[in-house]
């Protein structure tokens, strides 16, 4: 979802976290940039089984500079950028589908 070019930027996210039992796996992963990776585990933003991204309906009612409005606020509604070629690799729908109640009940 990142519009970065500098993999350095670039976190392997956990989809399930690590302290629930989440696995290091590739499917249970994200490749998000800072901000987005604390945002996701924040539930500031969430990310459907449809690979769709959610902005938390506070956030988006919240009005700040530039970098909230475009790196945050513009991107729900988004469907995710680039998924892996390979189906078995992409992010699991399932493990999304968890992860998303999480987001909506903390909404
Ligand atoms: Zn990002």
């Amino acid at each position: 979802m990142c519009r970065l070019p500098f993999a350095e930027l670039l976190d392997a996210a956990h989809i399930k976290a690590d302290a629930d039992g989440g696995a290091a796996s590739v499917t249970n992963g994200l490749a998000l940039c800072k901000i987005h990776h604390g945002a996701f585990d924040a539930n500031i933003l969430g990310i459907s089984p449809d690979y769709v991204v959610h902005v938390r309906q506070s956030v988006l009612e919240t009005f700040d500079g530039p970098t909230l409005q475009h790196a945050i606020k513009e991107m729900n509604g988004e469907r995710l950028r680039q998924l892996p070629l390979a189906r078995a690799e992409r992010p699991s729908r399932d493990l999304l589908a968890e992860r998303f109640e999480a987001f909506q009940a903390a909404s």
